[in-house]
């Protein structure tokens, strides 16, 4: 084991959670016994060893079932909110490419959406990339009109993993059920941080993500639709013929596990956790503001998620904020998925900025790992802008 506290140096405050959530100590423990004791294939049910793992699966199923108004029936475990993106547009536009050939989705997405698109756009499919407005907010008369008949599929995210803008889930769905088109959202920044209801909002598909939500990285889930209507996938993994037939491949039984125990820790604990993210959201911005010049928000000032803050801090650039702020603190400039490349971030372009301001944006995301408004480092964060500042 390694001991923390004799590490000679303390680790960062992290404020990164929109990149990666710890696992929760409860969900690893409820996982622990389907890595060695309950090791069963939840398909070998001939057995005691896979039908321990078969209903604990069920069980977890159910978990996440109930976090969004679902049945357990419609829940198809994946990899991860990736390739539930995936499977959910591929899937969708392959089984309904003759009803047409035109997907609607928006500027802000995330990459495995967007470039999921771009994949479908390289095999003849036409995208419309609706643009968002300052806040990030998709205006709902571009949907219906963008919508023609040879519309098969929206795909707008539940919310914007950089700025946090909630989008208007259940005016979407309105829309996408008066013209019969289907409707998915990725939820992986949602999904056990805001309520959700797939019935109440017209959500056909949703995509969740197991470690944004203080489960494991590596599993994920998409839920399809059953009834009103029958949603139909064309699989986009072959083999046994698991999950109804729409995704192969032996179950990842502790994966399954942990993300159904941190489900049911979210259904139990959000909306107290969300209150309490919030105020310590606020208190920074406050604070931030208070000492910080000419600092702006970006995104929406109230629909958005409550552990999300997003700012434009002029004169900065983000990275070298970031590099000042190594040893104190754990943020990021945006997209974590592009790390290596320092592209301006597509989220703060689309939002009508330039790409100075993209490169002077810093995103904070609160989590569960930060108690105190004491932890947070808002001195140090002050100080490092005034350097820099100073430098240029
Ligand atoms: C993290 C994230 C994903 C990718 O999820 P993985 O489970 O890491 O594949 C997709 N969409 C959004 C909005 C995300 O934040």
């Amino acid at each position: 084991m390694i001991d923390e506290s004799s590490s000679a140096e303390r680790k960062p405050v992290y404020l990164d959670h929109h990149a990666t959530t710890p696992v929760d100590p409860r969900v690893l423990q409820a996982m622990m016994p389907y890595f060695s004791q309950m090791f069963g294939n939840a398909a070998s049910t001939d057995h005691l060893y896979g039908n321990e793992a078969a209903q604990a699966v069920d069980e977890a199923r159910a978990k996440v079932a109930e976090l969004i108004g679902a049945q357990p029936q419609e829940i198809v475990s994946t990899s991860g909110a990736t390739e539930s993106d995936n499977l959910a547009i591929l899937g969708v536009a392959e089984r309904h490419v003759s009803n047409g050939k035109h997907v609607i989705t928006c500027s802000t997405e995330h990459k495995a959406v967007l470039d999921t698109c771009k994949n479908l756009e390289s095999r003849g499919f036409r995208i419309t990339y609706l643009p968002v407005d300052r806040y990030g907010m998709v205006d709902l008369n571009r949907i219906e009109s963008a919508i023609g008949s040879d519309t098969i599929l929206i795909s707008i995210m539940a919310a914007n993993n950089e700025i946090g803008t909630i989008a208007p889930l259940k005016e979407i769905g309105r829309i996408a059920k008066r013209h019969d088109v289907l409707f998915h959202t990725d939820a992986a920044q949602a999904f056990g941080h805001i309520p959700l209801d797939v019935d109440e909002m017209g959500i056909d598909l949703l995509s969740i993500s197991g470690h944004k939500v203080y489960g494991p990285k590596g599993i994920g889930a998409l839920y399809v639709r059953r009834l009103k209507p029958r949603v139909k996938l064309t699989p986009q993994m072959h083999g046994g013929g698991h999950e109804r037939g729409m995704r192969s491949g032996t179950l990842n039984v502790p994966g399954i596990v942990g993300l159904g125990e941190a489900a049911d820790i979210a259904r139990r604990e959000m909306a107290d956790e969300s209150t309490r993210v919030r105020e310590l959201r606020d208190y920074l911005w406050r604070e931030l503001q208070a000492r910080i010049p000419g600092i702006e928000l970006n995104g929406h000032p109230e629909q958005r998620l409550p552990h999300n803050l997003n700012v434009y801090i002029p004169g900065v650039q983000n990275r070298a904020l970031l590099v000042q702020l190594k040893h104190v603190v754990a943020l990021s400039t945006g997209s974590a998925c592009t790390s290596t490349d320092v592209e301006p971030s597509h989220v703060i372009l689309a939002l009508g900025y330039d790409e100075a301001r993209a490169h002077s944006s810093v995103r904070f995301g609160l989590g569960r790992s930060v108690k105190l408004r004491s932890e947070l480092p808002i001195d140090a964060i002050a100080d490092a802008v005034a350097r820099l500042r100073c430098m240029t």
